[in-house]
C-alpha cells in the first residue's frame, strides 16, 4: 500500500517537475524569440540611423558646396550695387550688408524731390537751415550758378570750369547723397541740355564713376543703389526716373540698375524677405526660416547666406543614394524639422521607406509565428500530458476492476475446492476396501490441492499487485515455520519427496504467512522440476550480518542458462516447465514479498544437479 502510494507520489511529483521543465522550457523560448524579434527591429533602426546619418552629411556637405560657389558671387554683389542680390545675405558682425536695406530710415524725410526743383528753379536764393546753410553746401551752390550763367552765356571755357570745379568739389566734400545727388543731376542735366558733353565723361558719372588722381566719385545709378535707405519711395522714383532718362539720352546703360530699383521698391511693399538671426553670432552653419535660407559663419564675423530649397537637395541626395544601392526606388529622405531656425547639423531628416515598415513587419510577423507555434506546442504538450493522465486513470480502474473479479473469482472457488476435497477425504475412507475404486479419491484430492494451490496464488498475487496485503510483521521462530512446511509436505509435494531441514534455532522479523507462502512456493518447485526420485528438497541458514540467508536447494532440473532472472517475471514460465502445469506466479509472489520485507530472493546456484535459491532477511527480531 505504501509503495503504491509512493509510486503515485512520485508519479505526481515527475509530473509536476516534467510540467515545470515545460512552463520553463516555453517561458525561455519565449524570451529567446523576445531577443530575436528585439535584435531585428534594432537592427533595422540601426541601418535607418546609419543611412539618415548619411543624408544628413550629404546635405551639410552639399549646402556648403553651393555656398562656396556662390561666395564669390555675394563678394562682388557687396562691392556692386549693381548685381543681383535678392537671393544672397550677408551679415558684417551682425549688420545685414546682402540685401541692401531698401526700407527708409526715419531721417530720409528729407525733400529731395523739393530740393531739385529749387536746384534747377532758383539756386541762388536763400537756403534755410533745414537743407543746410552749411560753407561746403553754399560752394556747392554756388558753383551750380555759376554752371548755369555759363551755360545760358553760351561760354564753352566757362564751362568747363565751372564744370571741373563742381566735380573738384565733391570728391574733396563728401555730402549726404540727399543732398550730393540731387546737385549732381541737376547739373548733369544742365550740361546734357547746354552743352554736348562726352558721353564717356557722362557714362563715368552717371554709372561707371570716375577715378581721379587722389579721388575717385560713383556714378548716380551705384550712389543711389548704395544709399536707398535714406529716401522715400517717392523721391527714390523720382531720382530712378531722372537717372534712367539721362542715361536713355546718353546712350548709358541703365537695364540692370532699373532692375535692381524695381526690386529695392517691391521689397518696400513686401514685409522683409530677409530671415532674422536666432543669434547675433551663430558659430554653426544653419537653416533659417523654415529651410528657405542656409547661412554659414565665415572669417571676419562675416555670415554668407544663400537661398535654397532644401526639399530639391534632398531629392538630389535620394537619387544619389538610390545610385549607390543605398536606398531602394520607393524609398526617400525626407526632412522633419519644423523649426524657424536651426543648425543644420541638428536638423532631423527621415528615410521615408516602406522597406523598413517591411522589415518591421517581418520581425513582427515572425514573432508572432513562432509565438504562435510554441503555444500550440504547449497545448499539444499539455493536451497530451492531460490524455495520458486520463489513460492512465482509465487503466488504473481497469486494473482494479480485473484484481477485483480475479479476488471475487478466486475467493469463489474457494469453497467448492474445500468441499470437493473434503468429500473425497471421505470417499477415500470409505472406499479403502473397495478395490474398483482404487486410487481414484486420492487422486481427487491430489488435484484439488494442486488447483487450491493456485487459487492461492492468484488470489496472493492480486492482493499484492493492488498493495491490498500489507505485512504484519512479528518476530518468528525459523524452525517452526520449516517445521510446519515439513507437517504440509502432502499438500505441496505431488510426488516421493524428502525434505532435510538443517536450519539453526533462529527468529525471523517477518510476516508468518507470508514467509509461509514463499517457502511453499520454493519447496513446491523443488519438488516439481525434478524428474529424481526421490526428490530432495533442503532448507538450510546461513548468518549474514546483519540478518540471515535462508537456503532453499533441491536435486532438480536446473534452470535454463540465461533465465534466472527472467523466472522472476509475472507469469513466465521457463522452457524446464512444458511438462507439468503451473501459473508462472509462484516466484513473483515471492519476490514481491521478500521485497515487502526489505530483503531479497535470488538463483544462488542451478545447474544439471539441482537448484539453490537465496532468501535474505534483514531483521532477525522487530
Ligand atoms: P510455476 O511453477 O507456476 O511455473 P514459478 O513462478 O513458481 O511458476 O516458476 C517459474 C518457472 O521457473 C517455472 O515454470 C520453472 O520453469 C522455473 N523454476 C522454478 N523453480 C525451479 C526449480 N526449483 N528448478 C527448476 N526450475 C524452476
Amino acid at each position: 500500500m505504501a509503495k503504491r502510494l509512493s509510486s503515485k507520489v512520485s508519479l505526481i511529483v515527475a509530473l509536476g517537475l516534467g510540467l515545470l521543465a515545460l512552463a520553463w522550457g516555453l517561458v525561455w523560448l519565449q524570451g529567446i524569440f523576445l531577443e530575436e524579434r528585439e535584435e531585428a527591429l534594432a537592427e533595422v533602426a540601426a541601418r535607418r540611423r546609419a543611412l539618415e546619418q548619411f543624408a544628413l552629411i550629404e546635405l551639410e556637405q552639399r549646402l556648403k558646396a553651393k555656398l562656396d560657389e556662390t561666395r564669390p558671387t555675394i563678394d562682388a554683389a557687396r562691392e556692386d550695387p549693381l548685381l543681383p542680390a535678392g537671393q544672397f545675405l550677408l551679415y558684417d558682425r551682425s549688420e545685414l550688408v546682402l540685401p541692401r536695406q531698401s526700407h527708409p530710415k526715419p531721417d530720409a524725410g528729407a525733400p529731395v524731390t523739393a530740393l531739385y526743383q529749387r536746384l534747377r528753379q532758383d539756386p541762388g536764393s536763400q537756403w534755410d537751415g533745414h537743407v543746410g546753410d552749411d560753407e561746403p553746401w553754399n560752394v556747392r551752390v554756388q558753383l551750380l550758378t555759376e554752371l548755369r550763367e555759363a551755360l545760358e552765356a553760351g561760354d564753352r571755357a566757362g564751362i568747363e570750369n565751372a564744370f571741373r570745379d563742381l566735380l573738384a568739389h565733391r570728391a574733396a566734400f563728401v555730402m549726404a547723397t540727399q543732398r550730393d545727388l540731387p546737385t549732381t543731376m541737376v547739373a548733369l542735366e544742365m550740361l546734357q541740355r547746354g552743352a554736348r558733353p562726352r558721353r564717356e565723361l557722362m557714362a563715368g558719372l552717371l554709372r561707371h564713376g570716375l577715378t581721379g588722381q587722389t579721388s575717385r566719385l560713383d556714378g548716380a545709378q551705384r550712389q543711389l543703389l548704395e544709399r536707398l535707405d535714406r529716401f522715400t519711395t517717392r523721391d527714390l522714383r523720382f531720382l530712378a526716373n531722372r537717372i534712367i532718362a539721362l542715361c536713355e539720352a546718353q546712350s548709358v546703360l541703365y537695364s540692370d540698375f532699373s532692375a535692381r530699383i524695381d526690386e529695392a521698391l517691391e521689397r518696400r511693399g513686401d514685409p522683409p524677405n530677409v530671415p532674422a538671426l536666432p543669434n547675433p553670432s551663430p558659430s554653426e552653419p544653419m537653416l533659417l526660416d523654415h529651410g528657405r535660407w542656409y547661412v554659414t559663419p565665415a572669417r571676419n564675423d562675416r555670415l554668407y547666406g544663400i537661398e535654397v530649397r532644401v526639399g530639391s537637395i534632398l531629392e538630389e541626395i535620394t537619387a544619389a543614394m538610390r545610385q549607390r544601392a543605398l536606398l531602394g526606388p520607393d524609398d526617400e529622405v525626407k526632412g522633419r524639422s519644423s523649426a524657424r531656425a536651426a543648425e543644420v547639423s541638428a536638423v532631423h531628416l527621415e528615410i521615408d521607406s516602406p522597406t523598413w515598415a517591411e522589415a518591421t513587419d517581418a520581425a513582427e510577423s515572425r514573432y508572432r509565428l513562432k509565438a504562435l507555434v510554441e503555444g500550440i506546442i504547449a497545448l499539444l504538450v499539455f493536451g497530451v500530458m492531460a490524455l495520458g493522465i486520463l489513460v492512465y486513470r482509465r487503466r488504473h480502474r481497469f486494473l482494479e476492476l480485473k484484481g477485483e473479479f480475479v479476488s471475487a473469482v478466486s475467493h469463489e472457488l474457494r469453497t467448492p475446492l474445500a468441499s470437493i476435497r473434503l468429500m473425497a477425504e471421505t470417499l477415500e475412507r470409505r472406499t479403502k476396501d473397495v478395490p474398483r475404486a482404487r486410487d481414484y479419491p486420492s487422486r481427487i484430492i491430489r488435484d484439488v490441492d494442486g488447483l487450491s494451490f493456485l487459487v492461492e496464488n492468484i488470489l496472493s498475487f492480486n492482493r499484492l499487485e493492488r498493495g491490498r496485503w500489507v505485512p504484519k510483521q512479528e518476530t518468528i521462530s525459523l524452525a517452526e515455520l520449516v517445521e510446519k512446511l515439513g507437517r504440509d509436505k502432502d499438500s505441496w509435494a505431488r510426488r516421493p519427496a524428502e525434505l532435510e531441514i538443517g536450519v539453526v534455532d533462529t527468529t525471523v522479523y517477518a510476516d508468518p504467512d507470508l514467509l509461509q507462502l514463499v517457502l511453499t512456493n520454493l519447496a513446491r518447485n523443488g519438488c516439481q522440476y525434478n524428474e529424481r526420485e526421490p526428490a530432495e528438497v533442503a532448507i538450510t541458514t546461513e548468518p549474514c550480518s546483519p540478518g540471515i540467508f535462508i537456503l532453499i536447494g533441491d536435486n532438480g532440473t536446473g534452470i535454463p542458462e540465461g533465465q534466472a532472472e527472467r523466472i522472476f517475471d509475472d507469469f513466465y514460465r521457463a522452457g524446464t516447465a512444458q511438462k507439468t502445469r503451473g501459473s508462472g506466479l509462484g516466484l513473483s509472489i515471492c519476490r514481491k514479498i521478500m521485497e515487502a520485507h526489505d530483503g531479497h530472493v535470488r538463483v544462488r546456484d542451478t545447474g544439471p544437479e539441482g537448484t539453490t535459491f537465496e532468501l535474505y532477511f534483514p531483521a532477525l527480531t522487530g
